[in-house]
């Protein structure tokens, strides 16, 4: 996945995203870190194709997708909000994306026992969302992105409504599902545990420009400009 000189301007003139050039390997698994308000949300957006650039272009499996749907990009976003339906049994819920793409009962019925298994949910299957906790519930949220097996997977602060220790399995738990799905991970946090421990590649964002792109000990041990040193905290 690649950015190229991707820009966007709300309205007149709020630039948020102001020139964004960035390489992510297929199978990498990148933290996006910054402030509040940098922009973090609004790249994700623009990658998964829920918002249209006002400059620049991204570029998934080499081709320029900036004329495609969320849907056509074959892009899954996980927000923080766990957005179930709340009607629906976990099952059906992990089923919807299938169902819209018309894929057969029998094909349909084997994906959502195997995304499941894969997550450690597969006895709650019968459940409603209510009848869940929280992380159960960002484990149904996190199938339903993956069920369609996408190669490209948007988070944007997954983890942010739940309590430390959870949020510390749950991580745990998103790292084997990296490692198993061998997608491409783009990891939106405000935690910096959670940026150090899970990725590849640490991204840090200035008021919409890349301030700094790094493996997380090198960011630490080499912060590029002070405003990455103030915002890690790390010594310099
Ligand atoms: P982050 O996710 O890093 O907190 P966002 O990408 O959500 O930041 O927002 C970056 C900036 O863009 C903020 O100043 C926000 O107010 C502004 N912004 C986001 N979405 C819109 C929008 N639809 N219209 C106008 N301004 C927006
Ligand atoms: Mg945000």
């Amino acid at each position: 996945m690649t950015l190229e000189g991707l820009e966007k301007t709300f309205g007149r003139g709020t630039r948020v995203v102001k020139g964004i050039d960035l390489h992510i390997e297929d199978g990498e698994l990148v933290t996006l870190v910054g402030p509040s308000g940098c922009g973090k949300s609004t790249l994700l957006n623009l990658i998964a194709g829920l918002e249209r650039p006002t400059g620049g272009h991204v570029r998934i499996d080499g081709r320029i997708v900036d004329a495609l749907s969320p849907k056509e990009r074959g892009v899954a976003m996980v927000f923080q909000s766990y957005a179930l339906y709340p009607h629906l049994t976990v099952r059906k819920n992990i089923a919807f994306p299938l169902e819209i793409e018309g894929l057969t009962r029998a094909e349909i019925e084997r994906r959502v026992a195997e995304t499941a298994e894969r997550l450690g949910i597969a006895a709650l299957l019968d459940r409603k969302p209510k009848e869940l906790s929280g992380g159960q519930r960002q484990r149904v949220a996190l199938g339903r992105a993956i069920v369609r097996r996408p190669t490209l997977c948007l988070f944007d602060e997954p983890l942010s409504n739940l309590d430390a220790a959870l949020r510390a399995q749950m991580r745990v738990e998103i790292k084997k599902l990296h490692e198993s799905l061998k997608a491409t991970f783009v990891y939106v946090t405000h935690d910096q545990a959670e940026a150090m421990t899970l990725s590849d590649r640490v991204v840090v964002l200035h008021e919409g420009v890349v301030a700094q792109e790094a493996p997380p000990r090198e960011i630490y041990a080499r912060p590029a400009n002070l405003f990455v040193a103030k915002f890690l905290g790390a010594p310099r």
